[in-house]
């Protein structure tokens, strides 16, 4: 009798060979291709010598395009770097799978990916990722055997903007050692490399640093070009024409604007710089193929039906799709005509509560839903300087049926998500504010006309400013131009939530609660502005208050760590040790990886007295990231108590490297010399700390 097991086994292959799908429905090696998606984040279309640059920016991936098809008006749906990536893997428009900008929630697992569909169906697949803002908590990973992403949450406690991006160099290391390792693999392979360097800010390496003084953006073009080199010139060396095989797609996520219509870099607006990017197809060598250079406008959501059809695979993907592939434009088969292409921004209305932005292209118009609306015709004005929605209201008034039409179609699933309707989870708003994003959520606007982003762009400006001037530390340049902007804008929440921001740097803590307690008025559904209220309260003594409002917002979300964080806080302020360590194992079970954490209940260990779970934790908060000099010499004292002097010098000593003029800790690192028997090292010591603080002189003499 066949057991149970083998019974189920055949059932389950009765259902791969039905064409059903599954996680672990593996279907044997085919002959299908290997399938490379390299995303450039940023990349504007018109930096590449392929879409005519005459600079020599992009000569690998030039080559690339003279081996494949260049889709010359590749448009992308929406100008936001996790936003666009997901409608890219899920062949879905943004309104229909809910990821319109950075203050929503994760991509819904009913939404299948490209790489869910290349896993189950026999492929081997990897991600490696440049940002954060691509990292697996926003539900890409599903369908990676391997997705990296070396953007572990505890970088960002260090706000050290610089970790957060990898650059093209190590993504591309990352991405060979990954095909290496699997070279003698008989199984397809579906890789994707996400490259950061285009994005702001532009500060490539040398020598494009020097090479491209005057154009930094240029620069980080060229570099991260120069490291795909790299990638190609590796998939060339290998045998059995890997690179030929290969099924290669080239695009980039949205463009950036450089100050044309006044827009620094992308997502407020959805004029051509910032939607029109790069789309390259190379197919494998076995595809016929007619066209080098296509003309319509296409969209990204198109990449998924296409490489799906250049791999040869069906799937239940397909279903799911939203625009046809773009085979029939490589083969130069009959297709019906290409329908115009959609982009959309949230953003202003999502963060600032003005109106949305929804255009429409074809290869003549681009149309803008707005307020105001606009139209450009393309071929003669590419710089869409010349609105014609006046003079040819035919055209626009079609086009804008054209979007309500699209919208209607593929309007967003009835069913809402049990997802987190609030929006993105406050540890993820900070990350992405560290990231210079505005990740702010503007109250739900109300049906009263809204205001047009055209006539907000100084505002939003001027927003950004503030922020840059705040994150410098420049708070009374913040402060004046925020009192200037407020005069326009009384009601515009985020400018009495910056002004709480820069006195809370300033410790202004009155006045941070003034300004926090505005903003929450204006946006009562705003948590940033209430844990702002809440760390000025507590940060004053007044701990009732901040008691009461911290419990309304873990009463509306039990999850928020940084709450039950700004708790332990408060508690610790208020002597009260064991409602602080509480507060703290509480954020710990939620974020196990919260450094801070760690290091304030291994500080209150150390007061204590109990150094053995003091130097865990204080252990852990530098294992997760922290390099404070203040932990480092407590964790030195943990083992100086507990007699492991080796371990006490070696922390001693990161305490000083982190803060070479740290005196204390040059004493305690002599007292550790000394009694390890190393006095010309002790005396060395003493001579420091003395030096740097002269009240340790006596101290030392008289221990001798
Ligand atoms: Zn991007």
């Amino acid at each position: 009798m066949p057991s149970l097991r083998a019974l189920l086994r055949s059932a389950f292959l009765l259902l791969c060979a039905l064409g059903l799908s599954f996680a672990g429905c593996r279907k044997s090696p085919p002959s299908h291709p290997n399938v490379i998606l390299i995303t450039v984040d940023t990349l504007r279309a018109d930096r590449l010598g392929a879409y005519g640059h005459a600079g020599g920016l992009t000569p690998s991936v030039d080559a690339l395009a003279l081996d494949g098809v260049v889709f010359e008006r590749g448009i992308s749906q929406v100008p936001l770097t996790w936003p666009s990536h997901a409608a890219i893997f899920t062949g879905t428009y943004p309104f229909h799978n809910g990821v319109q900008d950075f203050t929503g929630q994760p991509l819904s697992p009913r939404f299948r990916t490209l790489a869910e569909t290349f896993q189950s169906n026999g492929y081997s697949t990897a991600a490696v990722v440049s940002s954060f803002v691509l990292d697996r908590g926003w539900g890409l990973a599903r369908g990676f055997d391997s997705y990296d992403d070396a953007f572990a949450g505890q970088e960002f406690l260090q706000k050290n903007i610089s970790l957060v991006e990898r650059p093209a160099g190590e993504s591309v290391d990352h991405a060979i050692a990954w095909l290496d390792a699997r070279s003698k693999s008989t199984q397809p392979f579906f890789l994707w490399l996400h490259l950061y360097d285009p994005h702001s800010p532009y500060n490539p390496p040398e020598p494009f640093r020097s090479q491209y003084a005057e154009k930094p953006y240029d620069g980080e073009i060229a570099y991260a070009d120069s490291q795909l080199a790299r990638l190609f010139s590796w998939l060339k060396q290998q045998p059995h024409d890997l690179y030929g095989g290969t099924v290669f797609v080239f695009l980039s996520d949205h463009g950036e604007s450089l100050g044309e219509h006044g827009e620094r870099e992308h997502g407020f607006f959805v004029y051509d710089s910032t939607v029109h990017v790069p789309l390259i197809v190379k197919p494998a060598r076995s595809t016929p193929r007619a066209a080098q250079r296509v003309s319509d406008a296409v969209e990204t959501i198109q990449v998924g039906p296409t490489v799906l059809d250049l791999a040869g695979l069906t799937d239940p993907i397909q279903k799911q799709f939203q625009a046809p592939s773009l085979l029939p434009f490589i083969t130069g088969q009959p297709h019906a005509p290409q329908r115009a292409a959609y982009s959309e921004t949230m953003y202003p209305a999502n963060s600032f509560g003005w109106s949305a932005l929804r255009g429409l292209q074809t290869s003549r118009y681009h149309y803008i839903d707005a307020p105001r609306q606009e139209l450009y015709e393309h071929p003669s004005d590419p710089a869409e300087k010349t609105n014609l929605a006046e003079k040819d209201p035919a055209v626009a008034s079609r086009m804008r049926e054209q979007i309500t039409q699209l919208l209607a179609t593929y309007a967003a699933p009835a069913a809402p998500d049990g997802g987190n309707a609030t929006g993105a989870s406050p540890e993820v708003l900070e990350k992405l504010r560290s990231l210079g994003y505005v990740a702010y959520k503007a109250p739900a606007a109300s049906g009263s006309k809204l205001a047009d982003p055209k006539d907000k762009l100084s505002t939003y400006e001027d927003v950004l400013r503030a922020t840059d001037l705040i994150s410098a530390g420049n708070f009374p340049a913040a402060r004046a131009l925020l009192a200037r902007l407020e005069h326009a804008e009384p009601n515009l929440y985020l400018i009495p939530f910056l002004l709480g921001e820069a006195a809370s740097h300033n410790a202004q803590w009155k006045e941070a609660e003034k300004q926090f307690g505005r903003a929450a008025a204006l946006n009562p559904g705003f948590d940033q502005a209430r844990m702002g209220l809440a760390r000025a309260l507590g940060l004053q003594g007044k701990a009732a208050p901040a008691r009461d409002l911290i419990g309304t917002l873990l009463a509306e979300n039990s999850g928020n760590f940084r709450a039950w964080y700004l708790l332990a806080q408060i508690e610790a302020a208020q002597r009260d040790a064991r409602a602080s360590r509480a507060a703290l194992d509480k954020v710990l079970t939620l974020q196990p990886n919260f450094a801070p954490a760690f290091r304030d209940r291994g500080l209150l260990s150390v007061a204590e007295a109990t150094y053995v779970s003091a130097s865990e934790d204080l252990s852990r908060a530098a294992e997760l990231g922290l390099r404070d000099p203040a932990p480092l010499n407590s964790l030195g004292i943990c083992y100086s108590r507990m007699n492991r002097l080796d371990d006490a010098a070696a922390n001693y000593r990161r305490a000083i490297e982190a803060d070479p003029s740290f005196a204390q800790a040059h004493l305690n690192l002599g007292f550790v010399y000394e009694r390890l028997n190393q006095p010309a090292l002790a005396k060395q010591e003493y001579a420091s700390a003395c030096r740097l603080d002269r009240r340790l002189c006596e101290l030392i003499a008289n221990r001798k």
